[in-house]
């Protein structure tokens, strides 16, 4: 089974694609971390367009993760998180791989904003944590996982959350329409478990 989970940024599509992948035994491919550890001469631009709050051209993320998921033993199928972002990447997208179903994680531009300030990871395993709504750290600024330091990601700053989500309504939002038959809808203003349950649920 191949998902792509979406939804606004902050919506929980990390948090929610790690524990349905850990259920169902699927890949989860984060575009924004893949992107983030990439190494080599292509870095630097890569984070200086992350940081802005911008998109990484088409092609080459395509080629990044289409490179990644080859790499990976994905026999159950894959969730895709952060991919695709535009109607350009659906379209490359589907020359590449069969989608099953878009859960569209639902959350307002409000709670986005609110997320997105409040975000922190850890700076050694990249577990995500908030500091005003869920998952909190059990300790302030300390990662439950591995004790080290929580900061902040260089994108969750004022400047590149209103671009992020301005883009997200221009640009990504459109791809339901064209996903229009595979779209799982879910509230994603509720408990990480219950949000699970739900799409759990509703997949199986
Ligand atoms: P995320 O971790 O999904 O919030 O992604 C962080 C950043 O990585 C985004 O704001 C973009 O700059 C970049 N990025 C992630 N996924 C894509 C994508 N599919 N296409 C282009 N850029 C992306």
């Amino acid at each position: 089974m191949n998902l792509i989970f979406f939804g606004i940024p902050g919506a929980g599509k990390g948090t929610q694609a790690k524990i349905i992948a850990k259920k169902l035994r699927l890949c989860h491919i984060s575009s924004g971390e893949l992107l983030r550890s990439t190494a080599g001469s292509m870095k630097k631009e890569i984070s200086d367009i992350i940081n802005k709050g911008n998109l990484i051209p088409d092609e080459l993320m395509l080629k990044l993760l289409v490179k990644h998921i080859a790499n990976q033993k994905c026999e159950n199928g894959i969730i895709l998180d952060g991919f695709p972002r535009n109607i350009n990447q659906a379209q490359l997208l589907d020359k590449e791989i069969n989608i099953d179903k878009v859960v569209e994680i639902k959350i307002s531009d409000n709670e986005s904003r609110k997320r997105l300030f409040g975000r922190v990871i850890c700076e050694k395993c990249g577990e995500g944590y908030n500091n005003y709504t869920a998952p909190k750290p059990k300790v302030k600024d300390m990662c439950d996982i591995c004790d080290s330091k929580l900061i902040k990601r260089k994108d969750d700053n004022l400047d590149a959350i209103i671009n992020r989500i301005e883009q997200y309504h221009k640009e990504t939002e459109p791809i339901l329409n064209y996903y229009r038959d595979k779209v799982l809808k879910i509230d994603g203003e509720r408990d990480i478990q219950e949000i699970s349950e739900d799409i759990l649920k509703n997949l199986i």
